[in-house]
This record gives structure tokens, C-alpha cells and sequence, in this order.
């Protein structure tokens, strides 16, 4: 049975702020965890309108392992093949800080202006257990840092909670609405 968007897991379910661990062989089990990952990123994808699924961390299927997913093409639907990064670390951040939007599939409908640096060096392991080593530089570099933090058990809401200006909703026609801070910093299901 293929895992579907009702595996993902939301706040504030409490394992979304527990650390990850690091894989220490790259087992069948792992594999599964890789493949289901991506099932479950497509499956969300195909139930949204205006939002492309472009990455995942295992935690968000509940598998508290050190590993990310992240579609090869960040803009195109059509194309669903992912690359894998396992025990994916940032061993350099460089470039400045830039303030985008930023969502994830944990916190449905929100969306967040996330400071992040623009350029980021990453270090991880393919699904072959080989080194990996890349530079990664504006959206890409975004997507790394959102999907690093998430290993730490860091959600991107937790960047900007004292920033009354952040905070916006996706409504179903696709757009971006400020949210009002007062019910963003008083919501119980966003915070610890
Ligand atoms: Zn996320």
C-alpha cells in the first residue's frame, strides 16, 4: 500500500519539533521510508491547486530519520522524480539573507516571509550511501534550509513567531492574505 497525503503529518503533532536521526545504513527499510516519502509528497501535490510539493522530510511521515526529498523540477507538476539526501547537513552558508514566502505540508494554508540565506553548501549521502556535495542557490537553497530544520525539529513558523508582519493565509483561489498576528501567535495548534 502506497502512503497518501493523509500520512503527512500536521501540528501540532509533536514529533514535527523532535530530532531526527542520523541513518547509519542505508537499509530496505530506508528505501521503503524514501519511496513512501515520495508517495506521499505526489499524493499531496495532486490534491492541491495552486501548490507544487517541491520537498519532504521523513519526519513528516512520522519517520524520525535524518533524510529529505526534493523534486528535480521546483516548477512542473509533470515531472515527479525526486532526488534523495540522507544524514544532509549545510557546511556552509553564504550569499545574504533574503525574506521570501515559505509553506510547508505540515502547516497546511500558512504561509510565512522566511529569512534565509541564498546560497548554501550541502553535504549529504545518496540512496548508494556515496557523498553527495552541492551548492544550492535561491529557492533551492530555501528548500534546503526549510528541510534541514526540519531534521532539527525546527518548523519555519518558529523563524518569524515574533515578526507580526509574517504570517499569511492561502485561500482557495490561490492567494496570499495576510493573517491577522493576534490569532497567528494565540493559535494553540502552532506552538509548543
Ligand atoms: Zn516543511
Amino acid at each position: 500500500m502506497s502512503l497518501t497525503k493523509d500520512d503527512i503529518i500536521t501540528l501540532p503533532n509533536p514529533h514535527l519539533r523532535q530530532k531526527s536521526l542520523r541513518v547509519a545504513y542505508i537499509t530496505e527499510e530506508i528505501k521503503r521510508v524514501v519511496q513512501d516519502m515520495i508517495d506521499a509528497t505526489l499524493s499531496w501535490d495532486a490534491s492541491r491547486n495552486h501548490e507544487v510539493g517541491v520537498a519532504l522530510a521523513a519526519v513528516q511521515i512520522d519517520q524520525l530519520y535524518q533524510i529529505i526529498v526534493v523534486r528535480n523540477d521546483l516548477e512542473h507538476k509533470e515531472d515527479q522524480t525526486f532526488m534523495v539526501f540522507i544524514n544532509p547537513v549545510i557546511t556552509k552558508k553564504e550569499g545574504e539573507l533574503s525574506k521570501d514566502y515559505e509553506g510547508c505540508l505540515s502547516v497546511p494554508d500558512i504561509y510565512g516571509k522566511v529569512k534565509r540565506y541564498t546560497k548554501v553548501r550541502v553535504k549529504a549521502l545518496d540512496l548508494n550511501g556515496q557523498t553527495i556535495r552541492l551548492t544550492a542557490e535561491g529557492f533551492l537553497a530555501r528548500i534546503f534550509q526549510h528541510e534541514i530544520d526540519h531534521l532539527n525539529g525546527l518548523m519555519f513558523i518558529d523563524h518569524i513567531k515574533d515578526d507580526p508582519n509574517a504570517f499569511y493565509h492561502l485561500d482557495e483561489d490561490g492567494k496570499l492574505t495576510k493573517l491577522a498576528y493576534e490569532s497567528v501567535k494565540t493559535d494553540p495548534i502552532l506552538w509548543e
